[in-house]
């Protein structure tokens, strides 16, 4: 007798607001018997699984976060319980969320997988500055990215790859803006490119930060609290020369006096 397999399917939840997940998505949701999810994932989302228990299984930067093996093992334990588990993902799935780890390790458990698409920050966050990321002309290619290292990872050199992009969009790289500043300029990147930072977008408590580059300075001084992109392109020049100051956000550190613009 074989057992019972239930599918797992990876889901995108989207970058925060409640109705930007799928149709798709938000109806498997309600029919899940279990859904392990992010700490980011909103929590009007993970209500739409009303049937479903529900485990939070980390990762929320610098906070104590499940083992990604031991995330693995869990849906593969819960597929042999229930037909429809869930893997709530931030965003979408596909992108800076470990999902190969997952989907690798179902497949070689013999678990049906089924990804559900959703829409990445990177893209709410251009909707919520109203800038598109490519423009006829003048920006033809963007690059997703990150500066992040997991453990015992090999750096890879993303500096280039933002430089040869015509519009980055730098994920999980707010806290280390500064050094982010000082590594594209130290490798050719004018001090005046424009840089926009948005935290929570598409959430009431979106913030936007826009600025040249060479001023982009410490975590800190953004006052960020909530995940955030850096946005980096000439496509942002007239948020750039258009910005008025911001009464919400604190002053911004300058660069030293050789790096800033
Ligand atoms: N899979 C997700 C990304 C996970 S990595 C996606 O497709 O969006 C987590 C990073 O995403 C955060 O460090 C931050 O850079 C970005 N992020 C997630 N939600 C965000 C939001 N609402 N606003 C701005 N950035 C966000």
């Amino acid at each position: 007798m074989t057992p019972v397999a239930g599918k797992v399917y990876l889901i995108g939840a989207g970058p925060g607001a409640p109705d930007l997940i799928t149709l798709r998505g938000a109806a498997v949701l309600r029919r899940a018997q279990i859904v392990f999810h992010d700490a980011l994932v909103d929590p009007g989302t993970i209500a739409l699984a009303v049937h479903a228990e529900k485990i939070a299984v980390g990762k929320r930067c610098g906070r104590h976060s499940t083992a990604q093996r031991f995330i693995n093992k869990r849906l593969i334990d819960a597929a042999a319980r229930f037909d429809t588990v869930v893997r709530l993902k931030g965003g979408d799935p596909m992108l800076f969320g470990r999902a190969q780890e997952e989907i690798d390790a179902l497949r070689c458990a013999g678990i049906e997988v089924e990804i559900v698409p959703g829409v990445t920050a990177a893209l709410a966050a251009s909707a919520e500055v109203g800038v598109s990321l490519t423009r006829r002309g003048t920006s033809r290619s963007v690059t997703l990215v990150t500066p992040r290292v997991g453990d015992g990872e090999q750096a890879g050199d993303w500096t280039q790859s933002v430089i040869n992009a015509d519009c980055a969009a730098l994920y999980m790289a707010a806290g280390q803006a500064r050094e982010i500043a000082v590594r594209l300029i130290a490798s050719g990147m004018r001090t005046d490119m424009p840089v926009v930072v948005v935290e929570d977008a598409s959430l009431p408590t979106m913030t936007r930060t826009v600025l040249p580059l060479g001023r982009l300075g410490r975590a800190e001084t953004l006052g960020l609290r909530g995940p955030a992109m850096i946005l980096l392109g000439e496509v942002f020049r007239d948020v750039v020369a258009g910005a008025r100051p911001d009464s919400s956000a604190t002053p911004h550190e300058p660069l030293p006096e050789a790096l800033s613009a």
